[in-house]
């Protein structure tokens, strides 16, 4: 059976089946949208975000969640245009008290630049009319080196987690405590190194795995060519800034937005000569967002950040903080529950878990 709210489809869990459930019969009642309202906040611009789409996940993305197929894209595009009504970028910037946007606005967004952007998410935005942002890292055009994500990926299936811990003993010295899975990579071992231990770690990735990174690369053909990049714009696709090699930002300090944050945004306006307005956060945590680099962002002229905390915008949500809801989905009662149920009930739990924090530094 699909799950709702995992990526995994063999998470049968019963909480995850009670859900289901509960997403079908709401989904069937009448004015179930009218009943979602009531549920959270009043939500404003519904900012949807995709990766990758395949029909076959590879040793480079196997465990990352962030692969769907064409034909479950498609099913969302369907529902996406049913009931929402899709906008572009430049809707959201012109949008105001005055002049707002269409009835539930939606804004389709693609992050990490694969080469399934050309095959399959264009042709099919094409198709159905939906504008797009697609969010890219500079470095990784042409497939001559692989993003760090993808090359842990593929150690991690290929070599196994050992391979992984090895590297991090190299960085972080031989008591570092053991990762058992990708997860543990992205969302505790990465936020926790700087710029230069990365480096070293992916180093050491590629030294004990004997692996020729640049023809890997270019065999996979992971990632957009510059060229495929410049039909993308000439599609009239938003490009964005995800940063030059896909950092976790709040390793970045003011003397290195210059080489992840100003480059990439100076590359993708050379290579397309448009401009890049928006800025997408790498790993969506709001925790990377920090006060230097909304700066920084905002003084090199980006319009609009985005994150995926997958909460719900409100009425007059700042643009420097957009959010947006991954699709995993591929139902239309599934998608209601993923892009309407789901963002309301989290924002309401994130309001509570401040209002305890609160509670709980008042008594300190
Ligand atoms: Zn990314």
């Amino acid at each position: 059976m699909t799950t709702l709210l995992t990526r995994n489809k063999d998470n049968g869990s019963d909480r995850h089946a009670a859900l289901n459930l509960a997403a079908g019969a709401l989904w069937r009642t009448p004015g179930c949208f009218g009943i979602a309202r009531t549920l959270g906040p009043s939500y404003s611009l519904r900012c949807v975000a995709f990766h990758d789409i395949s029909t076959a996940e590879s040793p480079f993305t196997r465990g990352m969640g962030v692969s769907i197929t064409p034909s479950d894209f498609e099913a969302a595009l369907k529902f996406l245009t049913r009931y929402y009504t899709p906008v572009l970028l430049q809707d959201v910037l012109g949008a105001s008290e005055s002049r707002g946007l269409p009835p539930r606005p939606v804004l389709v967004t693609f992050d990490d630049g694969y080469a399934s952007m050309i095959k399959w998410a264009a042709p099919l935005c094409g198709k159905f009319g939906v504008p797009a942002i697609f969010f890219l890292n500079a470095a990784f055009l042409d497939n001559h080196r692989l993003a760090p994500d993808n090359l842990v990926c593929y150690v991690a299936n290929v070599l196994g987690m050992e391979t992984i811990n090895a590297a991090v003993r190299v960085v972080k010295g031989a008591d570092s405590p053991k990762l058992k899975c990708l997860t543990d990579v992205f969302s505790c071992f990465f936020p926790a190194i700087s710029l230069a231990e990365r480096q070293v770690f992916l180093d050491t990735l590629v030294h004990l795995g004997g692996i020729n990174e640049r023809q890997l690369a270019e065999e996979a053909e992971l990632y957009l060519t510059r060229k495929q990049l410049c039909e993308l714009a000439s599609l009239d696709f938003e490009i964005g800034n995800h940063t030059y090699t896909h950092v976790r930002c709040r390793a970045l300090t003011p003397e290195n937005f210059g080489e992840e944050v100003v480059r990439n945004k100076a590359e993708l306006e050379a290579l397309t000569g448009r401009k890049v307005r928006s800025f997408s956060v790498p790993y969506a945590s709001s925790t990377d967002l920090t006060s230097d680099l909304l700066r920084l962002l905002e003084l090199s002229g980006h319009q609009a950040v985005f994150r995926s905390e997958s909460v719900a915008n409100p009425r007059g949500a700042n643009r420097s903080h957009l959010d947006r809801v991954s699709i995993h989905a591929n139902r239309d009662d599934a998608l209601f529950f993923e892009i309407e149920v789901l963002p309301r009930l989290r924002a309401i739990r994130n309001r509570l878990f401040r209002g305890l924090g609160v509670i709980r530094m008042a008594r300190n």
